[in-house]
């Protein structure tokens, strides 16, 4: 079966290979699945292991098979799984246990190792593959009404996660109901952040640094969040104009917006921190305004990476109300399609954050 594959840490490697086919009789005890990938989505992280500045290998081999992102159909279950039958459409989570407590408890999400496994980035092979096997304790299955947008599902998780332990931190309050959030940054991470709040019933305003209107800022405004560019009001304008935000989602990828965000979060607010940022930049804050604020406030600032089990299924949660209530919302995400495995390595290349750009897609095998 044709694969695609980098060399970890080497500069535009990503290229196809030939794996053999897996089979469930791979997994002891009969609870193996093999799953037959129909899609993969693509992302940054994505482009900075082809880049080179990201992404193990698995122990024993060079190469790392891409892709974490997946919608898949079962076509075969081993004899002693009862949670997945042929036909079913799963994704699989992306993280598999270390070695610290968390991991233990079935949350590799909050590790305290400093390594860590991720499919398709980190020491485990990804789904860029025509199949793959794995067992029912990964997989989470993908309703068929939402087949077509089913390869969202890993980045809704991501969001997910934060939100959730956003409010599960917040139960200190004993009542907790923000109105007022904010969401920096209007890429795919932005704008599923902008849907899971408004699913909340919250007011949300999602600031991008493009200048509207275009298909972001128009997703935004569609379910009903207000867009703002940074290049007219500020995070901080807008906060002193209309009000504080008692919860802000941070996805920017621009690491002093965070510190603007602690400034003027709401009294008792969290901010949520998502933006993977490996580079080195520096700035100068006020830090005592920024302590003092923390301090008499009682705020909160929440790391979040990756998705537990609870959050892959709060996401089918989203995703199935998004469809209920903005029918058709999350396919106009799909700005790029793929055709097969084999141009992904010059597709990855070319993903870029233009205005207008949110999900490319590789369909490895049509939807059944
Ligand atoms: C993935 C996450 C992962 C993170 C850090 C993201 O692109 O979607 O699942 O934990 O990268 O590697
Ligand atoms: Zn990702």
């Amino acid at each position: 079966m044709k694969a695609i594959a980098v060399f970890p840490r080497k500069p535009m490697s990503a290229h196809l290979i030939d794996l053999p086919k897996p089979g469930v009789d791979e997994v002891p005890g009969g609870r193996g699945v093999l799953v037959k990938v129909l899609r993969v989505g693509l992302d940054g992280t994505d482009k900075e292991i082809d880049a080179g500045e990201y992404g193990v290998a698995p122990p024993g081999q060079d190469y790392l098979v891409m892709g974490h992102e997946s919608l898949g159909i079962v076509e075969e279950a081993g004899p002693a799984v009862v949670e997945f039958a042929p036909g079913d459409y799963v994704t699989s989570m992306v993280r598999k246990p270390g070695g610290s407590i968390y991991d233990a408890i079935g949350l590799p999400d909050m590790t305290t190792d400093d390594v860590y496994y991720e499919h398709g980035i980190s020491r485990v092979d990804g789904f860029m593959r025509e199949y793959y096997v794995s067992t029912p304790e990964y997989l989470i299955k993908v309703p068929r009404a939402l087949k077509t947008v089913g390869v969202l599902l890993e980045p809704i998780s991501v969001i997910e996660k934060g939100i959730l332990q956003a409010f599960k931190i917040q139960r200190r309050l004993g009542v907790w109901h923000p109105k007022r959030a904010a969401v920096l940054g209007a890429g795919t991470i932005g704008l599923l952040a902008t849907l899971a709040l408004r699913i909340r019933g919250m007011q949300v305003v999602t600031f991008g640094l493009e200048e509207p209107p275009y298909l972001n800022s128009d997703l935004a405004t569609a379910i009903g969040a207000k867009y703002e560019t940074t290049r007219r009001r500020s995070l901080t304008q807008v906060s002193e104009q209309e009000g504080p935000f008692e919860l802000i989602f941070g996805a920017s990828g621009y690491s002093p917006l965070l510190f603007e965000a602690m400034r003027v979060l709401a009294k008792n607010g969290v901010l949520i921190a998502s933006s993977v940022t490996g580079g080195r930049r520096e700035v100068t804050v006020p830090t005592d305004e920024i302590n003092l604020g923390f301090v008499l406030g009682n705020k909160v600032l929440v790391g979040t990476v990756n998705a537990s089990r609870e959050d892959f299924e709060a996401a089918v949660h989203d995703m199935a109300f998004s469809e209920a209530e903005y029918p058709g919302w999350l396919a106009r995400f799909f700005t790029r399609k793929v055709d097969g495995l084999y141009s992904c390595p010059q597709e990855i290349r070319l993903l870029d954050n233009k205005p207008g750009s949110i999900k490319t897609f590789v369909e490895v095998a049509p939807l059944p």
